[in-house]
């Protein structure tokens, strides 16, 4: 997705060095750099939160997770370029104010989406969700409340990868999962203010689990002893911005921040060039590499569904993150899985 350019980018004059086609491609030009890449969809600056939501397959993955598959989506790209606006539509100042409608973001229409399905099927769902934050290699819940403490991350034969002790809130309307989203985000965005601005310097994931109680049986059949059920999750990942990977030279606080950012976007980056491999020729995973990797293994690996939203800028000025950004995309969409 190309975000317009922002009035502080217009005013200064930068260029526009990316272009969409039309045709589910983008190129990117400039003096000495020429560039396209084919994508299953591309979003230019025009295109509004609706267009993306129905266009990116969004819709398709919420009803995959109603059918009991593990989903993920996740926005990556540099700071700025429109994740979180991409996720979540424009951050109000406070609480009290919402964004208009039109502006909500994938989360809130998928939240929608779920719950307009969950009616229709009688409330035979039970919906619960979760929400982290992952900034310096620590996991901290966003949903309980108090000072952020770091929750510990383990491994179960059954469970794969979990975070120990953290909570899970149960929902049945959109205006409970939409207050989650908000206070967990708030959450996020207060401790950002103390910590030199650490939103964009952690990763958030917020997972909805989907249960679907059975039907009981007739009286006349033989009864199970349990009753066979679905259990499907949707993930909504926002990544920290990738910018200052490269950057080592900082001190201090910053550099603890970009070496952890750097990483476990490298072990997102390198986990996700293993997977694109044929699979006959795939080797070990290491998903243990990173806490990121750790917590999205399921939805990467073989079973899960994962859709990846790329956000990048058009400005001249980003051009060596834009580029980047699409070479990691275009990476990540050789990935095979086997849901
Ligand atoms: P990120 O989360 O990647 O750091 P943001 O989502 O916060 O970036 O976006 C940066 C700025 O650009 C915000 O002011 C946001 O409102 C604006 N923006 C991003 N994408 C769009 C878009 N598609 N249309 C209009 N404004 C956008
Ligand atoms: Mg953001």
């Amino acid at each position: 997705r190309v975000r317009p350019l922002t009035c502080t980018e217009t005013r200064r004059g930068d260029q526009r060095v990316v272009h969409s086609l039309g045709d589910g491609t983008v190129h990117v030009s400039a003096a000495r750099q020429n560039a396209t890449f084919g994508f299953s969809a591309v979003f230019d600056a025009g295109a509004s939160q609706e267009t993306v939501f129905e266009g990116s397959g969004m819709r398709q993955l919420v009803e995959l997770a109603i059918d009991g598959f593990s989903c993920t989506v996740f926005a990556f790209g540099q700071t700025g370029s429109g994740k979180t606006y991409t996720l979540m539509g424009p951050l109000t100042q406070t609480q009290t104010q919402l964004a208009a409608p039109g502006l909500l973001g994938l989360m809130q229409r998928s939240f929608a989406c779920l719950l307009e399905q969950t009616q229709s099927c009688g409330s035979d769902l039970v919906l619960s969700a979760s929400y982290l934050e992952i900034y310096n290699e620590q996991v901290r819940d966003l949903l309980s409340p108090g000072p952020p403490c770091a929750l510990p991350l383990r491994w179960s034969k059954t469970r794969g990868f979990y975070v120990e002790n953290q909570l899970s809130v149960d929902f049945e309307s959109l205006e409970t999962i939409a207050n989650l989203l908000q206070q967990g985000s708030q959450r996020r965005r207060t401790s950002a203010h103390a910590l030199n601005r650490h939103s964009s310097r952690s990763h958030a994931l917020l997972t909805i689990h989907i249960r679907s109680r059975a039907h009981h049986l007739p009286m006349w059949l033989p009864q199970p002893s349990t009753y066979p059920s679905k259990q499907g999750t949707l993930c909504f990942v926002d990544l920290a911005g990738s910018e200052r990977v490269k950057e080592t030279g900082s001190s201090g606080e910053l550099s603890v921040e970009a070496n952890n950012i750097n990483r476990s976007l490298l072990a997102l980056g390198h986990c996700i060039s293993l997977l694109a491999k044929p699979r006959g020729k795939r080797t070990h995973i290491p998903y243990r590499d990173s806490k990121l990797t750790r917590l999205l293994a399921r939805s990467l690996g073989d079973s899960g569904i994962t859709l990846m939203i790329a956000c990048i800028s058009p400005s001249s000025r980003c051009l060596s993150e834009t580029l980047s950004t699409l070479h990691y995309a275009s990476r990540a969409q050789r990935v095979t899985t086997r849901p």
